[in-house]
């Protein structure tokens, strides 16, 4: 621990990990709990241990000298702009640059109407603030994204799972949810979907059930929050159609640089009908002032100089080598009764135990045999999921994929035939 960190210590509290402040925090503060994912790190972390469970991207593979000079090149040619505050809503040239990203999913939008913010998980933290009152619904397919869950939670959001199947949200389920909850008087806020490549489910909404799911909601009143940091990265074809390309008035749509360029730099975006953008501006200045002028400059500076499409056409064949190495040995290697999802896209895979067998359970014998997954529950709000694990393809080469995989159908192989 640092000499900062340690301010306000009182010496009986000083080295001890009891928290002498525990009846003073805020209601929502208890909603705040370290993610399974966060706990995992530690162990998956290690060097003999083959990770299947963290999401990060391989920046590796960009030419990370080409951004070196890019950075300090901005620093020498307009330092004075670069490390200066910055307006809340961010930088005007770079929202242009953003819009024209979002074209390449059908989205014909205003840079008047984007906010950039730190990664697309604040534009989450943004846009809950602004909606959320305790108890108020959130739906969310179920499994979602542990990272929302996580920001529903910290604002005392009650989150209802709509089922998915392998086309991935199902629109009746969604419609049955909505009719229950109003009748029984709950307040729905909005949805929060993540319709490509979703993280954990690796499965993509159809495009006719696309139309639905607007329609639904739109009947409804409903604001739909479309989450899509992987829509780019599809291994097959252009990308898919963005729900916000068919409905600007009823969907908030999040982005990201995290997944095409780099997460270090923390640039993502919330697309939003005016007024609600508004009120994401004033949310913003008063979480942070202003985003990093700097790295916004610099996603900015890389747009306009660099192949950035070439870029993601790379990425999309990194990860999808690296897709097909993980199907293919699930393929071969699992024992009858796991199946998991085929994504056309993204970082992960959803894989699904027989009947009986829990992953959260199983997970020590695994990183006893060097391989590290995420348990299913950590991705529904209401303790389900434990027949269910994600696995992820992102970080570790194919054959680190092959060998991870081989392990771990070695440990569900001994839990089946005990
Ligand atoms: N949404 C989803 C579905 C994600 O998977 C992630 C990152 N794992 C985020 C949002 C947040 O990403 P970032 O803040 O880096 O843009």
């Amino acid at each position: 621990m640092t000499e900062e960190t340690d301010h306000g210590r009182t010496p009986a509290t000083q080295g001890s990990r009891i928290d002498a402040y525990v009846d003073r925090y805020a209601a929502r503060a208890t909603g705040m709990v370290a993610s399974e994912i966060r706990a995992l790190f530690a162990v998956a972390s290690r060097p003999e241990v083959v990770s299947l469970a963290g999401g990060m991207p391989y920046v590796t593979a960009l030419p990370l000298d080409v951004v070196g000079e890019l950075v300090s090149d901005l620093v020498a040619r307009r330092g004075p702009v670069a490390l200066q505050y910055g307006s809340a809503q961010g930088d005007p040239h770079l929202r242009e640059q953003i819009c024209e990203v979002m074209r390449m999913e059908g989205i014909d939008a205003s840079p008047d109407d984007v906010v950039a913010t730190v990664g697309s998980q604040q534009a989450l933290d943004l846009i809950t603030r602004i909606f959320i009152d305790p108890g108020d619904v959130v739906l969310a397919e179920g499994p979602s994204y542990v990272g929302a869950l996580g920001t529903f939670a910290a604002y005392q959001a009650k989150v209802v799972h709509i089922a998915m199947d392998d086309q991935g949200l199902i629109p009746e389920s969604l419609a049955q949810t909505i009719y229950a909850l109003r009748a029984a008087g709950s307040r729905i806020k909005f949805l929060y979907t993540i319709p490509t490549f979703h993280n954990p489910g690796g499965v993509t909404l159809n495009v006719a059930r696309r139309q639905q799911v607007l329609d639904i909601c739109q009947r409804a009143g409903i604001l739909i929050v479309e989450d899509n940091p992987y829509g780019l990265l599809g291994f097959d074809g252009d990308p898919m159609r963005a729900l916000r390309a068919d409905n600007s008035d009823g969907v908030v749509y999040l982005g990201s640089f995290s997944k095409t360029l780099a997460p270090g730099f923390r640039v993502g975006w919330a697309l939003a009908p005016h007024a609600i953008r508004d009120k994401l501006v004033l949310a913003m200045e008063s979480a942070v002032l202003s985003h990093s002028t700097f790295t916004q400059l610099a996603v900015g500076q890389y747009l306009a100089t660099q192949p950035w499409r070439e870029q993601i056409k790379a990425f999309r064949e990194l990860y999808r080598e690296r897709r097909d190495a993980m199907l293919s040995s699930l393929e071969a290697l699992m024992p009858p009764g796991v199946t998991w999802t085929r994504p056309g896209g993204g970082f992960f895979v959803w894989a699904s135990l027989p009947e009986g067998l829990d992953s959260k359970a199983i997970l020590p014998r695994a990183v006893a045999e060097r391989v590290a997954f995420v348990p299913g529950t950590g991705f529904f709000s209401d303790g389900s999921g434990a027949r269910h694990m994600r696995l992820s393809f992102c970080f570790p080469e194919p054959d680190r994929i092959r060998e991870g995989v081989r392990r771990l159908a070695g440990v569900i192989e001994q839990e089946v035939q005990l």
